[in-house]
């Protein structure tokens, strides 16, 4: 490999680049729109498509595409090449407009009824806060444009819309809190973000055998090896040399894509790893999340493995998360939620987690909601991840800080951390930190920045920054207009401060989220424990919700509804994919294997009855009476949910029919697969028809 440093952004439009290939005056209003979100000069656009254009070509790009972020899930591209013709000539044209603007057909992605096929023009816009990246793919380079992408009459179709908008109600709101402690020279509140990536590897061929993980993403039959995950030894265990070689391709791939991937490590799972980067901005985050994952992808197929995004790959083992860490910041370097050495005298800090804690407390089914994709959940309460109950996690520290004010209206003194000494001179004693780490909280706070472990692994984190910035930014809005107008500004704080924490104490618990004990607490706390994707989609069209969207410009209620919609949808899709494809392959490949194996068993007891008279024929007859049975069973299950399938179909409603899929047909998936797990532990394995769990999770 070359020095890390040139390849560094190698293959982003970055701003070396563009310093090498802009004229000055171009190049330094490029830098205000992209560093200060000023507006983008329309004069120059054209120079810098040219810019764009000769950079793509010195890099062997022959298409640009505008990559943006549909409701679907995943990036969006329509490579567009370079020819053109200017009469009867062939040229290469790349102009302002084709940068600035592109016209998709919105009716092609989710729109939750926001778009008719007939009104069907949206339109992509550049968003110059990501930089330009190549994407190069079995010798073919394209020049991607991150954008954003609405309908015709300006409504929000994607992901990165919202986001950008509550990041600019942050800023509002955030220089509001400052303008209060006397901070007047911050051009930009915003958050930044470092998700760390979860995922399963698997061999690309055993991949393809099995139809549940090409089709859903996830295995739908299968039982857990012998030996997986108790014995702890996968977790930051020594990396496998395929995993290695996926590993180096991977870094140089995000390095180049100016994505700066720092931590890879085996996770608690057998064939189960994390990525993450260094933190970033949170618009530019959530982009290069979405990169990284498609660069996985690319890069897994490589080395000949499929890279499982999917929340609960296989059951029985850990499943999959994105730890969002997040943080309030400015570019002058101040950190909201950086307590310091001594928070109690930190009344920013305190003011921001007296905020926090309310805005998490009174949003929390929508922040469940916000972090979550159908898949999840698998996850959520499951006993690996956290709970569906949203708390936060303060750790010692802070949660001594937070007593003090709620008994007595102040705090007096911060604990510190202590001296480790092991009495083995010649090992260093150190400080343990303030506070210790929770890894069972939804919500925990990690030094500097909250980390949202509640995260789908394969959602697409701008909606859960979205969430985070949007409450924040309500809840700052709130203080101010109490605080801007008291005359001791000081002594005010600190009353607004005892008064939210005293009044929702209850979303901060420090104890064991995996516990039973906290689900009965929450309970008695009032804290919502909501168990479904589904239950929780009503949240996002309360009216608390869509008063605080509208209040801070981030979506309309038209927009919020549609987005309901579409998360009804997209769980009808999961489950009637999931479904169809259990059926599948029961009938495809489970069954006729079963009936085969049946009956040569059965074809051997003959054999051996005949050549052996009075022979005892019960090790032939048995199994083959168990397996038949199963088989029976299995049968039974298929028919039940075919037919349960064909009532789904008779649904108008999607939010009925969503909930039909979440009560009839989900269980009848997991009811399919209980005979035929227990098959697989009877029949010879010669005769089964797809790889096993061991064979999926050894193999890499
Ligand atoms: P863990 O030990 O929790 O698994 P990792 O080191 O894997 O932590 O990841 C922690 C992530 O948090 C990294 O992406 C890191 O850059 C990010 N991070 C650190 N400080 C901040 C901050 N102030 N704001 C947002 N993210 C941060
Ligand atoms: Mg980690």
């Amino acid at each position: 490999m070359k020095d890390m440093l040139s390849v560094f952004g190698s293959k982003t439009f970055d701003t070396k680049t563009m310093k090498r290939m802009l004229r000055k005056e171009v190049f330094e209003s490029l830098q205000k729109t992209i560093n200060e979100g000023m507006p983008l000069d329309m004069a120059i656009i054209d120079e810098v498509a040219e810019a764009v254009k000769e950079w793509a070509l010195e890099n062997g790009a022959t298409h640009f595409t505008h990559w943006f972020l549909p409701l679907t899930g995943v990036p969006a591209e329509k490579h567009d090449s370079f020819l053109d013709l200017a009469g009867s000539d062939i040229i290469l044209k790349f102009k302002g407009k084709n940068l600035l603007r592109g016209e998709p057909d919105a009716s092609s992605f989710p729109s939750g009824g926001l778009r008719q096929t007939c009104s069907a023009r949206g339109y992509t816009i550049w968003d110059p806060s990501t930089p330009i990246f190549l994407k190069e793919d079995s010798g073919r380079t394209v020049v991607c444009i991150p954008t954003v992408f609405l309908g015709y009459h300006g409504e929000a179709l994607d992901r990165k819309i919202p986001l950008l908008r509550s990041l600019n109600a942050l800023d509002i709101q955030g220089k509001r809190v400052l303008k209060l402690f006397g901070i007047n020279d911050v051009n930009k509140v915003s958050s930044t973000i470092g998700p760390e990536q979860e995922y399963f590897l698997v061999d690309h061929e055993l991949y393809k055998k099995r139809e549940d993980l090409v089709m859903c993403g996830r295995t739908l039959f299968g039982n857990v090896p012998t030996k997986n995950q108790q014995t702890e030894e996968c977790y930051f265990a020594p990396i496998s040399p395929r995993v290695a070689s996926f590993f180096k391709a991977i870094n140089e791939e995000l390095w180049s894509l100016g994505i700066t991937a720092k931590t890879d490590h085996n996770e608690v799972a057998p064939s189960q790893h994390e990525t993450a980067p260094i933190y970033a901005a949170s618009s530019v985050g959530a982009d290069q999340n979405m990169i990284l994952m498609d660069a996985l992808r690319r890069m897994a197929l490589k080395e000949n493995m499929m890279v499982l995004f999917h929340e609960k790959p296989y059951q029985g083992v850990n499943g999959s998360g994105k730890h969002n860490n997040w943080s309030i910041t400015t570019d002058t370097g101040i950190n909201f939620t950086d307590p310091t050495n001594e928070p109690h005298k930190n009344l920013l800090f305190l003011l921001t987690l007296a905020c926090i804690v309310k805005g998490v407390d009174e949003n929390a089914v929508y922040l469940r909601l916000a972090a979550s994709v159908p898949g999840n959940d698998f996850r959520l309460g499951a006993n690996e991840a956290p709970p569906a109950i949203i708390s936060i996690y303060l750790g010692d520290q802070l949660e001594d800080i937070v007593n003090q004010i709620i008994d007595h209206g102040f705090a007096d003194h911060s604990i510190q951390g202590h001296l480790i000494d092991l009495g083995i001179p010649s090992i260093a004693k150190v400080y343990a930190d303030n506070t210790d780490r929770n890894r069972t909280s939804p919500f925990a706070f990690t030094g500097n920045k909250f980390e949202f472990r509640m995260v789908a692994s394969s959602a697409c984190i701008a909606d859960c920054n979205t969430a985070l910035n949007t409450i924040v930014a309500k809840e700052f809005k709130e203080a101010c207009d109490i605080l801007e107008s008291a005359s001791n500004f000081e002594e005010a704080a600190m009353t607004f401060i005892t008064e939210t924490l005293r009044k929702h104490k209850r979303v901060i618990f420090n104890g064991n989220g995996y516990s039973d004990e906290w689900v009965k607490e929450a309970e008695k706390r009032g804290l919502p424990n909501v168990k479904t994707f589904c239950e929780a989609v009503e949240s996002l069209v309360t009216p608390n919700t869509i008063k605080m969207f509208n209040d801070m410009h981030v979506l309309s209620e038209r927009e919020l509804k549609s987005r309901a919609i579409i998360m009804y949808e997209s769980y009808i899709n999961a489950k009637d994919i999931e479904a169809k494809t259990a059926l599948n392959m029961v009938k495809q490949q489970y069954l006729p294997a079963i009936r085969t194996y049946i009956a040569d068993l059965l074809d051997q007891a003959e054999k051996v009855r005949i050549s052996s008279k009075g022979a005892n024929i019960k090790a032939y007859t048995q199994p083959s009476t168990e397996a038949f049975g199963l088989l029976e069973e299995a049968t039974e299950c298929a028919r039940y949910l075919e037919n349960e399938l064909d009532n789904a179909s008779k649904y108008e409603d999607t939010k009925d029919k969503a909930f039909f899929y979440k009560d009839r047909i989900a269980p009848l998936i997991e009811k399919l697969r209980e005979p035929i797990d227990k098959l697989e532990l009877i029949v010879d394995k010669a005769y089964w028809p797809v790889p096993s769990y061991s064979d999926l999770m050894f193999e890499v």
